[in-house]
């Protein structure tokens, strides 16, 4: 027997209730690898996993966890064998599947990546979906040309865990980095983590007035989404790209088409869930020769299973400040 956090559904009241429980190997879902879960963490969506569902978990009880990383323990997969150190991200794990608030975990061979050199399995885990992401965001920017030099590049939710990923990575890579914030006291952790210039929140956050502004930015990461979004695709340099990666200010945008057709700004669309292998695997081996360690420890909180409950409803009201990095067997 092992531990998991645990989802229950009343299905008399709706009400769901998340708790540390003893489960055994029997319990997991079949697949062809069985993990020993070493570090968890805490995303947007582990939030409403833990808590209401929102629409993403089938079934309960489910054990939620939308990433982690281990050691393999045993693999009927010839590409995985016992003692293989392996993270994963994406695919519905964690919402459709058991995830990794769990001591162990099983998971088909195709979702795993094998952990690239120099990351340890609490690095990864300290990297993470937002981490990965962020990754993804910053690779399909150079792809478009966004190179050091051309100008300050922008990252909004700057404080969270995609934005503080990205912070840190963009200011290794070389480039002048603008944090949008909406918590002031996050200053000095955004500067320590390469930001030149912090953006208040509120500055951004009016809808759009005029379509085109000056121009400002030679890329940006957004996590924000909404009528941030729509703003800064007026404030965009010619030709420049904005990353779209996250909603955490809303889904919808209110924008206009000026920028597209006036300044032929570009509008990047990440998605982390359904990346394919080899980009998957790109994207690890960039972390781990772009993303400064020093930097990657400051932004660690650590948390513990039973931790999770508090920590998922606070990530849904934007206070979790960095990554979360849950040690699933303290
Ligand atoms: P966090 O909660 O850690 O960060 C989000 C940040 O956004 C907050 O810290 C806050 O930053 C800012 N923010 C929160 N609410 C608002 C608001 N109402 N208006 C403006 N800014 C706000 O989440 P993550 O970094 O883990 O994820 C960020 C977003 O990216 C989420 O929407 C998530 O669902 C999405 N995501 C998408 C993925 C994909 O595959 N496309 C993968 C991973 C995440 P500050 O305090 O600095 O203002």
């Amino acid at each position: 027997m092992f531990n998991a956090l645990v989802v229950e559904k009343d299905e008399e009241s709706g009400k769901t209730q998340a708790g540390v429980k003893q489960i055994g190997l029997d319990d997991l879902p079949q697949a062809e690898v069985t993990v020993a879960v070493e570090y968890s963490t805490v995303n947007y969506k582990d939030g409403l996993c833990i808590g209401p569902g929102g629409g993403l978990v089938r079934k309960y009880p489910h054990v939620p966890g939308i990433d982690f990383a281990g050691t393999v323990e045993t693999s009927s997969d010839p590409r995985y064998k016992a003692g293989d150190k392996v993270v994963l991200t994406g695919w519905r794990v964690g919402e459709a599947h058991w995830g990794g608030y769990s001591q162990k975990a099983r998971v088909r061979a195709d979702w795993l990546v094998p952990l690239p050199e120099g990351l340890d399995t609490r690095q990864a885990m300290a990297v993470g979906t937002a981490g990965f992401t962020a990754m993804l965001a910053v690779m399909a920017l150079e792809d478009h040309g966004m190179k050091p030099g051309h100008g300050p590049v922008l990252v909004t939710g700057a404080a969270g865990g995609v934005g503080s990923v990205a912070t840190a990575i963009l200011a290794k890579l070389g480039h002048e980095v603008a944090g949008v914030t909406g918590r002031p006291e996050t200053g000095d952790y955004l500067r320590s983590l390469g930001a030149t210039t912090i953006v208040p929140r509120e500055e951004l956050s009016e809808t759009v007035k005029r379509p085109l502004e000056s121009e400002t930015w030679a890329g940006c990461v957004d996590a924000v989404g909404g009528a941030m979004l729509a703003r800064v695709l007026g404030q965009m340099k010619y030709g420049a790209s904005v990353a779209a990666v996250g909603l955490a200010g809303g889904a919808g945008l209110p924008a206009t088409v000026v920028p597209f057709l006036l300044r032929g700004v570009n509008l990047l669309g990440i998605d982390s869930v359904m990346q394919p292998y080899d980009n998957r695997v790109r994207a690890w081996q960039r972390i781990a020769s772009d993303l400064p360690m020093d930097k990657l420890e400051a932004m660690i909180q650590p948390a513990t299973l039973s931790d999770l409950p508090k920590l998922g409803a606070e990530i849904l009201k934007g206070q979790v400040k960095g990554r979360v990095v849950v040690d699933v067997n303290a």
